[in-house]
């Protein structure tokens, strides 16, 4: 506080003016609301983008809260056996859980989905003389993540030679079959969770590739993406694979974000069998992916919700996901209501799941368009951008678009201040 007011005086000093108090004091209210924007704050997600990335991805429940005040807000048992009072694992905290949710032998948890592959990368890609060994990828699956995160460079770090097969638009089981030598290691696919390729095709299904890899002996992973443990089609999307059926597919290795449809908090998950799972907890570059107590926690939460179909929307995300387009259109009507002096209009648009998922399915739903009295919407949105909370829309030619299925009920009263403010 001190330091915005000594920076406002210096200010009005350098400009050589004498400011009445008032601007005074609104100079120091701007300092002080520029710093919270700087530092980590809550905002209103306007943007449709179910899970969006830059604005942290799955809120988490209730549940997931509640649970992380309870074990980390004091000691907890995370690395604790509490029957032998000796040291236990943090990673076998969530194992009857995961199991539970995917049908898995065995599960692993670690910082993010990244983190997940490259641990099973660099357990896997390894020969047991610490030799680097090869991994077989089809070329239409050398993924970019997002974030700068390709498959290939992950892979180049782990030791293991890459080896690709098919074309871009074409792989076929022959093709891995023929890569195959004394040195392979893994077999590897990477879900198309981001991006389509669509037309002339040809796809490899994860049966045919565990046939395979079982005939040879070599295990086969699959980086999941995206982790859905529920049909979607239930929520009208189109169906995303879960990770209890790559698992019934008979993959060794399933990788998967906690963040993203599983609805939870950042995690990575791995599930599978039981000997590479082993493996990667020997691992030493596992202590360095490790999570906290508030990851277990809210993630153990988050997984109970699942488990009971009649609570899952209780995770924000399905809650979001299943808002009735009638009931954004109530709340729309309402707001606008409220705010009669402002050029609001209500709108049905299209929204996306986000997180590099899904991303050609769209979810329909209502935004409040506003149209700004100066024409200006870049400005109109900076100014609700910036105001408390933050509300981060977006702008469509002359209107900027407040999408209400990502902004929950029980905002509305800051929305409409949010609006009133930035008029
Ligand atoms: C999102 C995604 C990742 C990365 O997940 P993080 O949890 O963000 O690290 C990896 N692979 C696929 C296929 C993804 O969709």
């Amino acid at each position: 506080m001190k330091q915005h007011a000594v920076a406002a005086l210096d200010a009005a000093r350098a400009a050589h003016e004498t400011p009445a108090a008032d601007a005074l004091l609104d100079d120091v209210v701007t300092r002080l609301a520029a710093e919270s924007r700087r530092g980590l704050t809550g905002v209103l997600n306007g943007t449709g983008i179910l899970l969006h990335t830059n604005l942290g991805r799955a809120p988490l429940a209730r549940a997931a809260l509640d649970a992380i005040v309870e074990t980390a807000g004091g000691a907890s048992n995370v690395e604790y056996d509490l029957e032998t009072g000796t040291r236990g694992s943090r990673y076998d905290r969530l194992g009857a859980l995961l199991r539970a949710a995917t049908g898995a032998e065995d599960a692993l948890v670690v910082n993010n989905c990244a983190a997940a592959v490259l641990l099973v990368l660099d357990t896997l890609a390894r020969g047991v003389d610490g030799s680097p060994r090869e991994v077989i990828v089809a070329r239409s699956q050398l993924i970019e993540i997002g974030g700068g995160f390709r498959l290939p460079d992950v892979l180049a770090r782990s030791g293991a030679t890459l080896i690709e097969v098919g074309a871009t638009n074409k792989v076929r089981i022959d093709d891995y079959a023929r890569a195959l030598s004394p040195r392979t290691a893994l077999l590897f696919r990477a879900h198309p969770s981001n991006y389509r390729i669509e037309g002339f095709t040809e796809d490899v299904s994860a049966a045919e590739l565990v046939a395979l890899g079982r005939r040879a002996g070599i295990p086969v992973a699959e980086d999941l993406g995206s982790g859905a443990l529920t049909d979607l089609r239930e929520y009208g999307l189109p169906h995303e694979r879960t990770a209890r059926e790559a698992v019934a597919d008979g993959i060794d290795l399933v990788a998967f974000s906690g963040d993203k449809l599983l609805g939870g908090p950042q995690a990575g998950i791995v599930v599978g069998r039981t000997a590479p799972i082993r493996r990667m907890r020997a691992n030493p570059l596992l202590r360095a992916l490790r999570v906290g107590t508030p990851t277990l926690a809210a993630l153990g939460a988050t997984l109970r919700l699942h488990l009971e179909p009649a609570s899952r929307e209780q995770i924000p995300f399905y809650r979001m996901l299943a808002a009735p387009v009638d009931a954004l259109r109530a709340r729309a009507e309402t707001i606008r209501q409220r705010l009669a002096t402002i050029d609001l209009r209500i709108e049905p648009v299209e929204g996306y799941a986000g997180g590099g998922t899904l991303p050609l399915a769209p979810v329909a739903s209502i935004a409040l368009a506003w149209r700004p009295g100066d024409g200006r919407v870049d400005a109109a949105s900076a100014r609700l951008r910036c105001g408390t909370p933050p509300l981060v829309a977006r702008v469509d030619g002359e209107r900027v678009l407040i999408d209400l299925r990502t902004i929950p009920p029980e905002r509305d009263g800051d929305l409409t201040a949010a609006l009133e403010a930035a008029r």
